[in-house]
């Protein structure tokens, strides 16, 4: 089902022209308009869906091949030296657009994009306690 007030339902079911490098009857994929690196793409879902966790396992399943597809298509094509995948949930994590989207995004040696964060050292006793929080069998 599709919202009213998202710009990404819009594009995805070709309301809202863009820029599209691949379509089937699940998926668009288009140019980003504010590239991190040449290339950069955004993989959605036609169905309205805010983030992952709204995602249901068999389209989650089928966006990572169809990245895997791209991705490799885009490196043949553009000739980068490595490929990011990124996808944000929710605003603490950077996501700004709330309709599932997956970036796909080429990268080139000395490219200025950096996905980078500031590694802390994780203490003994914080990864026991969290091994115990986190792991379900
Ligand atoms: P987020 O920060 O939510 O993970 O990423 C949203 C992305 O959508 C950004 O990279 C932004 O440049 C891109 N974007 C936002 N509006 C539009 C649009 O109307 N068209 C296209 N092609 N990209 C958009
Ligand atoms: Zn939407």
């Amino acid at each position: 089902m599709n919202k009213d007030d998202c710009i990404f339902c819009k594009i995805a079911n070709g309301e809202i022209p863009s820029s599209t490098i691949y379509e089937d009857e699940d998926f668009r994929i288009f140019l980003d308009l504010n590239p991190a690196a040449r290339g950069h793409a955004l993989l959605v879902p036609k169905e309205h869906f805010n983030d992952l966790f709204e995602m249901n396992d068999e389209l989650c399943q089928k966006a990572m091949a169809l990245a895997k597809k791209l991705a490799g298509r885009m490196k043949e094509a553009l000739g980068c030296d490595g490929f990011n995948l990124v996808q944000n949930n929710g605003a603490a994590a950077g996501q700004t657009i709330f309709h599932f989207h997956l970036h796909l995004i080429p990268r080139y040696e000395g490219d200025s994009a950096g996905f980078t964060w500031n590694p802390k050292k994780a203490s003994l006793e914080e990864l026991e306690e969290l091994t115990g929080l986190l792991r379900k069998n």
